[in-house]
């Protein structure tokens, strides 16, 4: 395929923007060439302005579950951009989403509306701290919470992917009182709170992770966090901002049986479009101004054009069959990778839940961050090369999960599963050894 469009664009925006790009991710620095030129998006493909189409397992990492673009939400946004895009008061537009939220969350009484899930993650932990009166945070390493100061300790993401922990620009004051732990890992939980316990005002989880890859939670493990917080009068965040309504309507909390105290979404819940949100137990919300004292506020947060674009998503995910397909097309896609790797003789293991995914070449397991770090980055530079001159589309990290939507089809899946066997196929036994070493 050809990326003379992407290359000429890339020159362009890397004059004007830091990087080339608005998100650091998005500048390929950790696979080898350039992310094609995208100027339209329908249904499960991408296509570039040279007319090369691309399978996309991004989905704008992760919000198009149904694919982009899908109708009902494009009705949606039409009609409210003939009303207005912001008026600066509540709408009618807002509270349905809230309500809906509200009825699907099991953790949910109220939420509040932000734009992006930076701003969810930050004005959690700001509630958590104000409702315990206590400052220390626990977060696992690998995951991804966004870039505000405090939660940018050995985050996944793009900070894995750039292989910089932390951020210079961050005052040690800052991530001061954030505990960093190994995902996963029950015993360095327990360990911490038994020595300081009541000293904890939250520990906030990926209940999947994604920003890592994909990785599953031990079994034992979330439940381990619910049960430590409650003894320890600490706030359980789960950042469902990936999880929600993606994995279940009820996000990651429903289908996985622990709730917490406070839940952090965005992606799926916007459409598309510019929009998170932080919601939790009345008592814990009630503390948000202006209700309570804890301030977060947020100009165009609410927009109408976003809530109508989540109200019109959430009703297709409630009234659809979309998480039964999504299981069908994950299960397809996750063991025609393993096949394909195993009858190639390439160790690998493919992490997934429902429709979220990441493929670790040179590695039989991976339960936590240190573990997707031993995978093979030069094997997975490979395969997303691989991929891309197939038409395939996938995050250009390996700590990055792949996300498939209601509108791929199986042929889209096969297609993928088809370049993935011809790259192994061709890895080499020496390359191979030094990866498992
Ligand atoms: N939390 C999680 C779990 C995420 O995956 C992300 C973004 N990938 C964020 C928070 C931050 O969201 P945003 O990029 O909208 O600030």
């Amino acid at each position: 395929m050809t990326d003379d469009a992407g290359r000429a664009l890339r020159e362009r925006a890397e004059l004007v923007m830091p990087g080339g790009v608005s998100s650091p991710v998005r500048a390929f620095r950790a696979v080898r060439g350039t992310a094609p030129a995208i100027t339209r998006a329908a249904g499960a493909h991408l296509f570039d302005n040279q007319g090369n189409r691309f399978i996309d397992f991004v989905l704008a990492y992760g919000p198009h579950i149904l694919g982009h673009n899908p109708p009902g939400v494009r009705e949606a946004l039409t009609e409210q951009l003939g009303r207005g895009v912001a008026f600066g008061t509540t709408t009618a537009l807002e509270v349905e989403l809230a309500e809906r939220v509200v009825d699907a969350v099991p953790s949910i009484d109220m939420v509040r509306f932000v734009n992006s899930g930076t701003e969810a993650t930050m004005s959690a932990i700001r509630v958590a701290r104000a409702a315990t009166q206590r400052d220390r945070i626990v977060k696992f390493a690998g995951c991804y919470h966004g870039h505000a100061d405090a939660l940018l300790a050995d985050a996944g993401s793009g900070v894995a992917t750039l292989g910089i922990s932390g951020s210079p620009g961050v005052p040690a004051a800052a991530v001061e009182a954030t505990a960093v732990l190994p995902y996963n890992d029950t015993d360095a939980v327990k360990a911490l709170f038994a020595e300081q316990g009541e000293r904890i005002a939250a520990v906030i989880v990926e209940p999947v992770a994604g920003n890592m890859g994909c990785v599953l939670p031990a079994p034992g493990f979330l439940e381990a966090l619910r049960k430590l917080c409650s003894s320890h009068g600490s706030v359980l965040i789960f950042d469902e901002v990936m999880t929600g309504f993606r994995l279940a309507y009820g996000g990651a909390q429903q289908l996985l049986g622990v709730t917490p105290d406070l839940t952090c979404l965005g992606k799926v819940i916007g459409g598309g479009l510019p929009v998170a949100a932080y919601g939790g137990r009345r008592r814990l919300m009630a503390l948000v101004a202006p209700q309570g004292p804890v301030y977060q506020a947020g100009t165009l947060s609410g927009s109408p054009l976003a809530m109508v674009a989540g109200c019109a998503v959430l009703d297709q995910l409630r009234e659809g069959n979309v998480y039964e397909v999504l299981e069908v097309l994950g299960s397809r896609m996750a063991n025609g990778l393993s096949s394909a790797a195993e009858e190639a003789g390439v160790s690998c293991v493919v992490n997934r839940a429902g429709s979220m995914l990441t493929p670790f070449l040179g590695v039989v397991e991976v339960t936590d961050f240190a573990g997707a770090r031993r995978a093979s980055t030069e094997l997975f530079r490979d395969l997303h090369a691989e991929w891309l001159d197939a038409g395939v589309f996938w995050p250009p990290s390996q700590f990055e999960s792949g996300f498939i939507s209601s509108a791929h089809d199986p042929s889209d899946i096969d297609h993928a599963v088809e370049a993935f066997t011809a790259f192994v196929a061709r890895v080499p036994s020496p390359a191979l050894d030094t990866a498992v070493r």
